[in-house]
């Protein structure tokens, strides 16, 4: 039994992902999370409530537009910068928006015929987004596939997580849970019976390292992930590589020690080298973004760290 009338907040649902556990899936992003890396490259998911992104490059320009700028109840929408038109002969003024000012209501976007304003975070109730699922379910049928509820922390919107996962059960559908690990461990013992795999990060196994690129420190996340292990759960071990944080020989000597520790219950490794491809979507939300050093790593360098998991006995590694 489940209630499908509970709603979840999320900002993405993307069909066909071939990334987010085994086959075809539907990753389903739920909004709000309690961590904040600075590698983060879905800002969107980290506040709960729906935030308001503008992107300049949809953008027409007040001279060809402006419908934007009435019709804040705040004042928030003003002339901002210039681009070059499309075809490079005139500046076009574009607007800008005083976040101090703005309370996400939306009624720009509505105005806005570019969708170069829109709100991020919508609502779905579980029978919502299962009717979605539904029509998707033949591609997980021949793919060995299902679905996938990430976010942002899924656990922080648990009654709607617990539900929608049951609901995937009753029509035997496959469940992956893409979490950080770091909450209560009540929440995840609820949701075990109704998760086939968890997509389980593991960012540092220096729990002051893991809390200065994190916000948070490790403990709980491991400790967590013991007792999936104990219970019977499965993992895909998630670890984003990132050079001038986590990268080292010593780092990743402890994180193959603590994924053979877990035994059995791993099925895949999945390295994830970093890349700064988020950057934009800061600018989006009219956030800066975190000064990081790091740039992506090589392929021999994710290599090397691959083979040096697999020489100490763990298998299935992979690279994405
Ligand atoms: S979302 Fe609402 S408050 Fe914010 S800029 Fe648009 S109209 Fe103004
Ligand atoms: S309504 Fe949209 S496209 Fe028009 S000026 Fe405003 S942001 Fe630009």
């Amino acid at each position: 039994m489940y209630d499908k009338n509970v709603k979840g907040k999320f900002y993405d649902i993307q069909g066909f992902s071939v990334h987010d556990g085994p086959g075809i899936r539907t990753t389903c992003f739920l909004k709000g999370c309690p961590l904040r890396c600075l590698w983060c490259h879905s800002p969107e998911s980290q506040e709960f409530g729906p935030e308001l992104n503008w992107m300049e490059i949809k953008c027409s320009g007040i001279e060809e537009c402006g419908k934007c700028l009435n019709v804040c109840p705040h004042g928030a929408i003003t002339p901002g910068g210039t681009k070059k038109s499309p075809t490079g002969d005139k500046d076009l003024t574009l607007v800008k928006v005083d976040r101090s000012k703005c309370d996400n209501c939306g009624k720009c976007a509505e105005a806005c015929p570019a969708q170069a304003l829109y709100i991020c975070g919508k609502d779905y109730t579980v029978e919502e987004l299962m009717e979605r699922i539904r029509r998707e379910k033949p591609f997980y049928d021949t793919s060995g596939g299902g679905v996938t509820i990430s976010g942002g922390e899924c656990l922080n919107q648990p009654e709607f997580l617990l539900n929608f996962l049951k609901a995937c059960k009753d029509e035997d559908i496959h469940t992956a849970v893409d979490t950080t690990g770091f909450a209560q461990w009540e929440l995840i013992e609820s949701i075990l019976p109704y998760t086939d795999i968890f997509l389980y990060d593991l960012k540092h196994m220096d729990s002051e390292m893991h809390k200065r690129g994190t916000g948070v420190p490790n403990e709980l996340i491991l400790e967590n992930a013991r007792k999936i292990a104990k219970a019977g759960g499965k993992f895909q071990i998630r670890v984003p590589v990132m050079p001038l944080y986590n990268e080292s020989e010593e780092n990743f000597d402890k994180l193959g020690k603590f994924v053979l520790e877990l035994g059995d219950a791993v099925e895949v490794v999945q390295l994830l080298p970093y890349h700064n491809l988020g950057v934009v979507k800061w600018e989006r939300l009219g956030r800066d973004h975190p000064v990081l050093e790091a740039t992506a790593p090589s392929n021999e360098f994710m290599e090397m760290r691959k083979k040096q998991l697999e020489d100490m006995g763990l298998t299935n590694v992979i690279i994405h």
